[in-house]
């Protein structure tokens, strides 16, 4: 079987020209979307993610405010400059970069933010939309994946999905919006035994677990569709997925690369989520 590889770069540049257009009418009409990103610590990683974020905003037109925290910030300052943020008329979304140093409360830190600038969709009235079937601001990843999936044209409706990971950031929201979409789920994770009986039963596969190739060639159907959502740095600074790209190829119907793949989708739901937070300042 040829198997079609999807193109995450591709996809992404067309989706953020169409949120450049929707940030140009919303600035002409006096709302500019912003976005305050806040880091605090010295987590590398953390780093050049803010950086491509703070970047693709300026990309989009939007007004974006990085904030660096020093690791020594205690939680209550840290709630502190979200409660202003809440209130900041030039502000629409806000994110806190995770992870958090130690002392901080991830879950405190993210139900400070106001739902209505959770660009993120990590706050818990966020999630329990999404859990309802009324989804507002959806983490991410899991929407990018979604929209990868409806610009490859694939239905998930009536498919067999199996969601490896059961994150909240990723797995959780992932099995939700497929569900909402007429999937049968199946949410994997390290406790599930013989994951390939599993995965195997898969029409369409989301593997998010961050262990580099554990998804082999003999783990999928054929003709599946699979996404990788994976993104890990091997000793060496390679990037590899979830998914052993070169066995699956030949057996799975479609394929994300990484990079390449679901990672670009990531950063331009942010900035759609963004902006839709600014648009439903206007509506209200
Ligand atoms: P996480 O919070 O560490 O969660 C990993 C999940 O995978 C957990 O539910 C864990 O199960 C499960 N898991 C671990 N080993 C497993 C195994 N051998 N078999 C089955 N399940 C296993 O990670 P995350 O934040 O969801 O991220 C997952 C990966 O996606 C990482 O590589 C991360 O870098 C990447 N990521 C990519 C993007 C992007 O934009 N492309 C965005 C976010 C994350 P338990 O719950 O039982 O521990």
């Amino acid at each position: 079987m040829q198997t079609r590889i999807i193109d995450g770069n591709a996809i992404a540049l067309e989706v953020r020209e169409g949120l450049r257009r929707r940030v140009a009418a919303l600035t002409a009409a006096g709302v500019q979307p912003g976005l305050a990103v806040i880091r605090v610590g010295d987590d590398p990683a953390s780093k050049i993610y803010v950086r491509n974020k703070i970047k693709a905003c300026g990309d989009a037109g939007l007004h974006s405010e990085q904030i660096d925290l020093p690791a020594t910030l205690t939680e209550a300052e840290l709630l502190a400059r979200i409660h202003a943020l809440n209130v900041d008329a030039r502000i629409h979304g806000i994110l806190v970069q995770l992870p958090l140093p130690r002392g901080i409360s991830g879950a405190r830190v993210l139900e400070a933010i106001a739902p209505d600038k959770d660009v993120d969709g990590f706050h818990p009235v966020n999630i329990g939309l999404l859990a309802a079937g009324h989804p507002r601001f959806v983490p991410c990843t899991a929407l990018g994946v979604m929209r990868l999936l409806e610009h490859e044209g694939i239905d998930p409706a009536g498919r067999h999905a199996v969601v490896v990971g059961r994150s909240n950031i990723v797995g959780k929201p992932m099995a939700l919006l497929l569900l909402q979409k007429d999937a049968t789920v199946c949410l994997c994770h390290s406790k599930t035994p013989n994951l390939g009986a599993m995965t195997r039963q898969a029409d369409l596969l989301v593997v998010a677990t961050g262990k580099p190739n554990l998804i082999r060639g003999d783990m999928v159907k054929p003709g599946a569709v699979v996404i990788d959502v994976g993104i890990n740095r091997l000793p060496g600074g390679t990037l590899s997925g979830d998914v052993d790209f070169r066995s699956v190829l030949g057996i799975a119907s479609h394929l994300t690369p990484v990079p390449g793949g679901v990672g670009p989708m990531t950063i331009a739901m942010l900035i759609g989520n963004t902006v839709l937070a600014a648009e439903r300042t206007r509506e209200n």
